[in-house]
C-alpha cells in the first residue's frame, strides 16, 4: 500500500493552495488525489454569465496548477477509513497517510429538484454554477425582450451562494440600458428571509431589487421543475406556488457533500454530509489526524474562495503545531460574498462568522458598492489567484 505524509483529497482552490503552502513550509511528501483534467477559477463563472469573461479566462490544465514537488494521483476517492488512515479510489488503489485533509468541495444534488436536470439538458435552464451551461447564460439573458425570467439563490450548503445574484443584477442593468427592463417580469427566489443574512449588505441589495423592479420570493425553494411546459413549483412557508411561462430559468441546483464523507463516519449529519470539524481549528471531531477546509467543511460560515485564503494559512500553521504539540490557531470564520449591484459596481461584503464587517483593507466599508472593487474582483483577483494564491504565497 502506498503511503504519503500528507494526503489532500480534491484539487480545487482549497487542495491546490494548501498543497503549495505545505511544500513551501518544507514538507516533502504531499500528494493530491484529484480526478479532473481542468482547474477553474470559479468566481469568474459569474462574469461569464454577465457577459464580461469567457471560459478560457478561468480554465487552466490541472498539470499547470499542481505544485512542483507534489504527487498528483489522477483518481477520485470513493471511501475513507479514518481508523486505518486509508482511502480507496475509484481506480482501486488503497492509499495510506499520516495526515489526511479533505477538500472535495460540494456536489450537485439533482434529486432535490425533480425535473431540473432535464431542464438543463433542454437548455431552458442554465446557470453560472453548472460550468457546462454557463456560456449559454449571457446570450439567453440578452436575447430576452419580454416575458418572465427566474433567478434562484441556492440554499445552504452552497459555494458562496449569494454570488448567484451577480448575473441577475448585471442583467437587470443591461436590460435597463437596452430599454426592455419594464417589459420583463424578473423574479428571484431567496432560500432565506434575506439575501445574505448580513443586515448592512441586505439593505444595499433590497434597494437594488426595488430599483430594478425585481419580485423577490423569500424563504422560497424550487420544489420541482416542469421543464416541458417551462414552469417551476416553488415552496415557501406560506404554501406552494407555480410560476408558469418562464422564458428562461437561471436555476441553481441544490448541493450536498460527497456521500463517502458520511459513510466514513466523518459527518455529523448525513444530509448534507459536510465534514464535521471544529470550525475554529479545522480539525475533525472524529479523528486527530484528519482536517478539512473549503466548501465541504462544516465551518459555520459561508464557504468562499476568500475565506480559503485564511483557512489555508491557519491549517498549514495548525498541522505544524499539531506535529510539535503546540497550541492551535483559530479561524474567525472570515468570508466574502462579492456582489455586483450593476455592471460595474460591486459590494465586497467581507464579514466574520458573527456577520461583523471584516475588511481586508483597513477602515474600508465592505458594504459600499464601488467601481474599483468591481475592477479588482474582475481583473486583479484572478491574477492574484493564479500567481499567488494557488502557489501558496498568500
Ligand atoms: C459560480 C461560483 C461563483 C463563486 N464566486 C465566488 C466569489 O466571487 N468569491 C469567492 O470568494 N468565492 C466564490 N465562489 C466560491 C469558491 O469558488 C469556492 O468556495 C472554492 O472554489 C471552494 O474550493 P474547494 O477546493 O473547497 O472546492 P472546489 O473548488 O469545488 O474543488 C473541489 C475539488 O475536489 C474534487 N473532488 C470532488 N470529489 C472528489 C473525490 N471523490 N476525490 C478526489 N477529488 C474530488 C473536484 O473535482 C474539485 O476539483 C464561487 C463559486 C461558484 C461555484
Amino acid at each position: 500500500m502506498r503511503h504519503h505524509e500528507v494526503l489532500v483529497i480534491g484539487g480545487g482552490n482549497a487542495g491546490i493552495s494548501l498543497a503549495a503552502r505545505l511544500l513551501r513550509d518544507g514538507l516533502t511528501d504531499v500528494a493530491i488525489v484529484a480526478p479532473q483534467p481542468v482547474h477553474r477559477y470559479k468566481p469568474l463563472l459569474n462574469y461569464v454569465g454577465g457577459g464580461q469573461a469567457t471560459m478560457a479566462d478561468l480554465e487552466r490544465p490541472m498539470s499547470d496548477v499542481v505544485p512542483d514537488g507534489c504527487t498528483w494521483i489522477r483518481d477520485s476517492v470513493v471511501a475513507v477509513d479514518p481508523a486505518g488512515m486509508t482511502v480507496r479510489t475509484r481506480g482501486g488503489a488503497e492509499l495510506h497517510c499520516s495526515t489526511l485533509v479533505l477538500c472535495p468541495g460540494l456536489v450537485e444534488d439533482w434529486d432535490a429538484t425533480p425535473g431540473l436536470l432535464q431542464a438543463y439538458a433542454d437548455g431552458w435552464a442554465a446557470s453560472t454554477y453548472v460550468p457546462g451551461s454557463t456560456p449559454q447564460v449571457w446570450p439567453r439573458l440578452t436575447s430576452l425582450r419580454g416575458g418572465s425570467v427566474l433567478f434562484t439563490v441556492p440554499p445552504e450548503p452552497a459555494s458562496c451562494g449569494p454570488t448567484a445574484l451577480k448575473p441577475l443584477l448585471m442583467a437587470c442593468d443591461h436590460w435597463r440600458r437596452a430599454g426592455v427592463l419594464r417589459d420583463l417580469d424578473v423574479r428571484l427566489l431567496l432560500p432565506a428571509a434575506t439575501a445574505t443574512g448580513v443586515p448592512e449588505a441586505d439593505e444595499v441589495l433590497d434597494r437594488a431589487f426595488a430599483d430594478y423592479g425585481i419580485e423577490v420570493l423569500r424563504e422560497s425553494r424550487m420544489e420541482s421543475v416542469e421543464w416541458d411546459v417551462h414552469a417551476v413549483t416553488v415552496e415557501s412557508p406560506t404554501g406552494r406556488r407555480v410560476l408558469e411561462d418562464v422564458a428562461f430559468a437561471h436555476a441553481v441546483p441544490h448541493y450536498r457533500a460527497p456521500g463517502w464523507i458520511a459513510d466514513g463516519g466523518l459527518a455529523a449529519d448525513p444530509t448534507p454530509g459536510l465534514v464535521d470539524v471544529d470550525p475554529y481549528t479545522l480539525r475533525s471531531r472524529h479523528s486527530e489526524s484528519i482536517w478539512a477546509i473549503g466548501d465541504a467543511a462544516d465551518l459555520a460560515t459561508r464557504p468562499s474562495g476568500g475565506g480559503l485564503r485564511k483557512q489555508v494559512d491557519i491549517l498549514s500553521a495548525n498541522l505544524d503545531a499539531a506535529r510539535k504539540e503546540k497550541p492551535l490557531r483559530r479561524y474567525d470564520g472570515y468570508t466574502v460574498m462579492p456582489i455586483t449591484v450593476s455592471r460595474r459596481r460591486l459590494m465586497l461584503d467581507e464579514v466574520d462568522r458573527e456577520g461583523r464587517a471584516s475588511p481586508s483593507v483597513p477602515f474600508l466599508d465592505p458594504f459600499i458598492p464601488r467601481r474599483w472593487t468591481w475592477f479588482f474582483d474582475r481583473y486583479v483577483l484572478p491574477q492574484v489567484y493564479w500567481r499567488r494564491i494557488l502557489r501558496g504565497k498568500v
